[in-house]
């Protein structure tokens, strides 16, 4: 019987670890309502979205982040609304590294040496050194992936977040006043972003001139912004932009 007893201890043990772990997604990360890898970059890395809020809201947001792999900042902006409490009032999705490679190497082009902000199908043009635009537009799998996205998901409202010119461009955005909510709340002045002479092939003129219904706001984060800066401050300043809260 002793021996008896012992089998169904063990038994129960083996039992006990064979019950699948909970789902993390729920218990971890409440704020996530879906997870999906986009597209891949370069390497093969993973480029994951992250859904968070209400799918159901007609507020379609999509945030990118480390388009520029050495621009780390607002990578903890979008974790940070990842990881905490649920959010209302918004159907939000979070890219926190839009490159991968780049963000690995803290390099700001992608392991092509191109310059993402420079790759999309708008006014592109050939740009050669730092800010390479790539051998055609959309040549690079991270391109691809963000574009095939935003034209799945169709936002609403979609901010690029970079560093550290310190400032939010509110010119030819598609939704005026949101900007202007957006760049007192998040405290930075506005200013005009000229990519150092004119732009061509960015995120922001892609998507101003394919999705026309939706706006979109380039922030520049500064250099050395603090974390509560990052972890407290932005967080709240996209929420409350757009009428949503956790
Ligand atoms: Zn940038």
């Amino acid at each position: 019987m002793k021996s008896l007893g012992v089998l169904a201890l063990l038994s129960a043990v083996v039992a006990v670890s064979l019950v699948p772990a909970p789902a993390t997604a729920a218990t971890e990360r409440p704020a996530v309502v879906e997870k999906r890898v986009i597209g891949h970059s370069v390497k093969g890395r993973d480029i994951v979205a992250w859904r968070l809020g209400d799918p159901t809201s007609s507020t379609k947001v999509l945030l990118l982040a480390a388009m520029h792999g050495d621009e780390k900042g607002s990578v903890t902006t979008l974790r940070t609304l990842r990881d905490g409490r649920p959010i209302k009032g918004a159907d939000i999705w979070v890219v926190p590294v839009v490159n991968p490679d780049g963000y690995a190497s803290n390099r700001r082009q992608n392991a092509h040496g191109v310059d993402l902000n420079r790759n999309f199908g708008a006014k592109w043009r050939r740009i050669r050194g730092a800010t390479d635009s790539g051998r055609r537009a959309f040549s690079e799998p991270e391109t691809r992936a963000i574009r095939d996205f935003v034209d799945e998901i169709r936002p609403t409202h979609t901010v690029s977040y970079h560093q550290p010119l310190d400032g939010i461009d509110i010119r030819d955005t598609g939704d005026r006043a949101w900007a202007k909510r957006l760049a007192s709340r998040v405290r930075l002045p506005q200013k005009a972003f000229d990519c150092f002479s004119r732009c061509f092939g960015t995120y922001s003129m892609w998507f101003r001139a394919k999705h026309r219904r939706g706006a979109v706001v380039t922030v520049e984060l500064p250099r050395r912004p603090s974390a509560a800066y990052l972890r407290t401050v932005a967080p709240r300043a996209i929420l409350g932009s757009l009428g949503a809260k956790r």
